[in-house]
């Protein structure tokens, strides 16, 4: 069978292709802060109020007037108490209030002297000696030094981690306005794949690429729908993406993409819509699908894009994060540019430099440099789990132990 080469790649084309179609979704929703979690921000979240709401004190010790205790050994009247969540009184000169940790400044005082560097006054039980002189606003938190009412805390298009929820709650915020989530479907292709659970018939191979996608998928804050197993043929292949079109802005599928007898993405996603495929310069992962599927059912128009991975689990986790993730960042309405990796030091020589970009799954040892995983087969997705991420190596370029190289954090690539 005569086969059409497809074209070949390098990773910034492909990325740029894909992204160039990528639109984010419109439609948003308000859910309560808390349960907000993995959200992408709709709009910008402007502080309700000053945090801190007024200056205070960051240590348990006396607020004193800096004028009074010039010298080390002053001793100053303990007139007020103040804990925190009440508020004192002038602080005269001449006096000290005790005060604790975010309790706020009282009006005149200028300074904390904490708790350690004073002593009781031997024989009264209400005045303190200061040891060290303070300097002016020493352990004062300044009100509005974290936000300041009106302004913007939280930009539109944050992807929202748990610090993100603590800023809008310390803005006042109960409820945020985010973008509805992604709806992607996956299904994976192989006559050789079984569930987890069901035995292994001779040839066959449990399907891993459903829960490294789903999960991946799920990490990026996406809705998934599984739609399991499919056959290699072409109308099973074609039906599946019939019903993943329903109702989901993109398909993932993984195994297929090659252009051998049993490899029926291509076919059936150009009968059910369009579609590019690619070979790119990248190990692993060469093959990689691009398109659209016509959504066929009859109340909506338009179409779900289309991502055909590779099957074997290391080439599909790791087109995924570099292809697959941007994708994703853009349809959310996130900033979608290519994460910028870190210089690490290799322990290790790689000399047989591939014509190919290749990603090496390495981990980061105590010596603060990069090992190896001894087996960078695409198959072998033990070296994704062992490791912590990704070299990133040019075409042609092999490298010495000790040289500084680019590395990923797979965990930048999670979220
Ligand atoms: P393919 O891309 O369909 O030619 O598959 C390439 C290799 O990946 C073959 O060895 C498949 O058995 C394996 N493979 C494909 N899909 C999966 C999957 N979902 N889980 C584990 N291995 C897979
Ligand atoms: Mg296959």
């Amino acid at each position: 069978m005569a086969m059409n080469k497809p074209p070949m790649l390098t990773a910034e084309q492909a990325l740029e292709h894909l992204l160039s179609h990528a639109k984010p979704v419109s439609e948003t929703q308000e859910v309560k802060t808390q349960e907000a979690l993995g959200r992408v921000l709709a709009n910008d979240v402007c502080s309700l109020v000053d945090v801190p709401p007024l200056d205070n004190t960051s240590m348990d010790g006396y607020a004193v007037r800096t004028a009074d205790t010039q010298s080390s050994g002053s001793i100053l009247k303990i007139a007020q108490r103040i804990p925190a969540g009440s508020i004192g009184t002038e602080l005269k000169p001449g006096t000290a209030a005790r005060i604790f940790t975010g309790a706020p400044i009282p009006p005149g005082a200028d300074a904390v002297v904490m708790q350690e560097d004073c002593v009781a006054v031997e024989g009264s039980t209400d005045q303190v000696q200061v040891n060290i002189a303070p300097t002016l606003g020493q352990w004062i938190r300044r009100r509005g030094e974290d936000l300041t009412v009106g302004k913007v805390a939280l930009s539109v298009g944050t992807f929202l981690r748990p610090q993100e929820l603590g800023v809008a709650a310390s803005s006042g915020l109960t409820h945020l306005s985010v973008k509805r989530r992604v709806k992607v479907a996956a299904f994976f292709t192989g006559d050789e794949l079984a569930l987890p659970g069901e035995p292994l018939k001779p040839g066959g191979i449990y399907n891993s690429n459903r829960d490294t996608l789903l999960a991946c998928l799920k990490s990026l804050g996406c809705e998934t729908t599984d739609l399991g197993i499919v056959p290699d043929r072409l109308e099973a292949t074609r039906q599946a993406l019939r019903s993943a079109s329903r109702d989901h802005d993109l398909i993932i599928t993984s195994g297929g993409v090659s252009v051998g007898e049993e490899d029926h993405i291509k076919p059936a996603v150009t009968a059910e819509g369009r579609l590019d495929l690619w070979q790119i310069a990248i190990k692993p992962g060469k093959p990689l699908a691009f398109g659209a599927v016509r959504k066929s059912d009859k109340t909506s128009d338009g179409e779900a894009w289309f991502i055909g991975l590779p099957g074997n689990p290391v080439s599909s986790f790791v087109t995924f994060l570099l292809f697959v993730r941007p994708f994703i960042l853009k349809l959310q309405g996130r900033e979608a540019k290519p994460f910028q990796p870190y210089l690490m030091r290799a322990d290790f020589d790689w000399q047989k430099a591939d014509r190919r970009n290749e990603f090496l799954r390495v981990k980061m040892n105590p010596q603060g440099g990069l090992d190896l995983f001894p087996n960078q087969s695409s198959g072998v997705l033990t070296s994704a789990s062992w490791g912590d991420g990704l070299v990133d190596c040019p075409p042609g370029q092999p490298f010495k132990k000790g040289d500084l190289v680019k590395y990923i954090p797979f965990d930048a690539l999670l979220h």
